[in-house]
């Protein structure tokens, strides 16, 4: 590996914005986010109502518009625009896409159930075989929110692979969007003013504008700056690690981040997923990125070809301790969630940074725990506290073992509880009972860090 270079390499220095100027960041886009979801909801309650309108029926159009513009909002939401999702981490923007759906849905209900309540014969307008085409579309849109809904809150029950559901995903949002549109514009009503009418156009406007950019400019982009896979080793625990270059390219990344890799496909194809880069964000030269076999994609690179074409888009997240300045450090992880903490460790090592840390990391057995001998290595360089816990440990081990549990975390970690940062990473279930152990021995919400490997 090239040495890094020696200008980076002074004391815990870290790139970017400080922490005040990325909330400053993130509130602006929350109340842009804010704007365009309540514009349309408060024009649509301006105080002009026409005789004849009672204030329900306005209010449950109001609504309406409010959802609508939330759901078309989610394009935005859900694009990798890296510039406008910089000061979010992924599990924030997750939460907060799930939770929009939601209160979309509602907002969008309440609009039949208000009009029903005003008008009892507003309910004729269900029949989808004597209704008008406005109405029909106002059904099919709605039909296609509870089906968006219920395929990604029971995607592992209904069985359904992440990409049939990532395909249904994008095509029932457009076929929502469009009948959505559509009814807007049959009634006519509530855009039959000129700016009313520009305004609303121009959410339909956005939402393509953003389609048109994430599908094609990007991707077109991509393909001017390939990368090729220059080796692959194989890890511990089922996994492989992948070490690319560039010819045209270099990536300055935050140690922790992630991109999304294109492996022997299109950047136009949707065959994309998401890895943490492992390697030292002081090395940006080579990205190495370690996958654990697991599925369809991930159980075949350890048979990818040198030389193989890849495309990287990234970096995205904010799981970093670049983004997330302490005096102190604490990583808890779980299986493969070792990479992004990988990254960060590698970071501190190579520009000398000594500030205190701890590792806990849990895995089936020791021979599972991917970088085992590095992080061994690493814990003379840094000053770096390891704990490996193995569920099935072997004869004579006498380390922790089992579970990452509350008074594990309590015996190595309760002493920092107060004021280090925490970074989580791993199985879902683990990281849900981390985080309540956290909060029992002391550890504020605020300084715990997750990322999420199952995004669905
Ligand atoms: C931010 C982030 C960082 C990650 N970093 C790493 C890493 O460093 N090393 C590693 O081994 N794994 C990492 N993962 C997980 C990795 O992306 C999945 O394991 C991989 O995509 C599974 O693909 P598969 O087809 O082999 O498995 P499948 O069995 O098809 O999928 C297993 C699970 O992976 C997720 N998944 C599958 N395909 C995709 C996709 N195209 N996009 C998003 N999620 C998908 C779904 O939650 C699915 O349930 C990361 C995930 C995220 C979100």
């Amino acid at each position: 590996m090239a040495e890094p270079r020696m200008q980076d390499r002074a004391g815990s220095k870290r790139r970017g914005l400080t922490d005040s100027q990325w909330l400053i960041r993130g509130a602006l886009g929350a109340v842009l986010y804010a704007a365009l979801a309540l514009v349309p909801l408060i024009l649509m309650l301006t105080p002009s109502r026409p005789t004849g309108r009672t204030f329900l029926r306005e209010f449950s159009v109001a609504l309406a518009f409010g959802g609508m513009a939330m759901l078309g909002l989610q394009v935005l939401v859900t694009a990798r625009l890296r510039r406008l999702k910089a000061p979010y981490g992924i599990d924030a923007v997750y939460h907060f896409h799930r939770a929009i759906s939601f209160v979309s849905l509602a907002l969008v209900f309440a609009h039949p159930v208000l009009l029903i309540v005003d008008d009892r014969s507003t309910l004729s307008l269900f029949n989808v075989f004597s209704s008008p085409l406005r109405a029909r579309f106002a059904v099919l849109a709605l039909v296609a929110l509870v089906a968006i809904i219920v395929l990604s809150s029971f995607r592992q029950p209904l069985r359904l692979s992440y990409e049939r559901w990532r395909r249904s995903h994008g095509a029932l949002a457009l076929l929502m969007l469009c009948a959505a549109v559509a009814h807007i514009e049959l009634v006519g009503y509530h855009v039959n003013s000129p700016f009313k009418r520009e305004l609303w156009l121009a959410y339909p406007a956005l939402w393509i504008a953003v389609i048109v950019w994430t599908r094609v400019f990007k991707p077109a982009r991509l393909l001017r700056q390939p990368w090729t896979v220059e080796s692959v080793r194989e890890e511990r625990g089922r996994a492989w690690t992948l070490s690319l270059a560039s010819a045209t390219d270099e990536m300055q990344f935050n140690p922790g981040q992630f991109v999304w890799l294109h492996l022997g496909a299109s950047p136009f194809a949707m065959a994309e997923h998401p890895f943490s880069v492992a390697s030292s964000a002081e090395r940006p030269e080579s990205l190495e990125v370690t996958i654990k076999e697991l599925g369809d994609f991930t159980s075949g690179v350890g048979l990818t070809p040198t030389g193989q074409v890849v495309y990287v888009d990234g970096p995205y997240g904010q799981f970093s301790v670049d983004r997330h300045a302490a005096d102190n450090y604490v990583f808890i992880v779980g299986g493969v969630g070792i990479t992004p903490v990988m990254s960060m460790l590698r970071t501190l090592a190579d520009r000398s940074d000594l500030r205190p840390l701890t590792l806990i990391y849990g895995a089936a057995t020791l021979d599972d725990m991917t970088f085992r001998e590095e992080l061994e290595l690493l814990e003379e360089k840094l000053s770096l506290k390891l704990v490996l816990v193995p569920t099935e440990p072997p004869p004579g081990w006498e380390g922790e073992r089992g579970r990452v549990d509350e008074p594990l975390l309590r015996r190595h970690a309760s002493d920092v509880a107060s004021h280090a940062e925490f970074f989580v990473c791993g199985p879902e279930a683990m990281m849900q009972a981390v985080s309540g152990s956290l909060r029992h021995i002391g550890v504020h919400p605020r300084q715990i860090r997750y990322e999420m490997f199952g995004l669905v």
